[in-house]
């Protein structure tokens, strides 16, 4: 995929209610700007990068894009799963995320429990790719620390730069 990384911001709004918060694994949903930017190539699927929420500390994540049923599958959903405890839900605030890489399709599951061993096999994965040098590299990248990751009226400049001066997605 040619556009990955790719990065964007954006509110969190609130999902639909699958109830991921209740399986342990909670997903913030980008608002609609967010998911109406994506390119082309970036596929549904499941991917791993780096989030941050507001001006804070930047962790390690897993997405999910699919597509959303309470648009009867007419509209993708961009779900990420922040791999870090917060004491409160931050609904509203901005999130700040690079997709750095792929790990598999979508796929639908016969069981709660498979759904939920294969989300822990993404965090698994995640865990490990991200601390190869080149994605490491990402986590320090000028998009989380500038000033329109603060606030949601900046959030359609692009004042962030990378070593590969990639700039997309916000
Ligand atoms: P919804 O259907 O509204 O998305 P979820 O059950 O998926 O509900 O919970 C998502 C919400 O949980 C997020 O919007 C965020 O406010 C909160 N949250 C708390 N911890 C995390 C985390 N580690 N990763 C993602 N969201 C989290
Ligand atoms: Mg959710």
């Amino acid at each position: 995929m040619k556009s990955l990384p790719y990065f964007c911001r954006g509110e969190v709004i609130r999902g639909f209610g699958r109830g991921s918060k209740e399986l342990g694994i909670p997903t913030a949903n980008f608002s609609d700007s967010v998911v109406d930017n994506l390119p082309a190539d970036i596929s549904t699927g499941i991917y791993y990068g780096w989030a941050c929420v507001g001006n804070g500390d930047v962790h390690k994540m897993v997405m999910s894009i699919g597509w959303n049923p309470y648009y009867k599958n007419t509209k993708k959903s961009m779900e990420t799963h922040v791999i870090h405890t917060f004491k409160e839900d931050f609904y509203g605030e901005v999130l700040s995320v690079v997709m750095v890489g792929y790990i598999r399709p979508e796929r639908s599951y016969d069981s709660l429990e498979a759904l939920i061993a294969a989300i822990n096999n993404d965090i698994e994965e995640a865990k490990v790719n991200l601390e190869l040098a080149e994605h490491l590299k990402l986590r320090e990248d000028n998009f989380f620390t500038s000033t329109s990751s603060t606030g949601l009226a900046t959030t359609t400049t692009t004042t962030a730069s990378t070593s590969q001066t990639i700039m997309n997605g916000h």
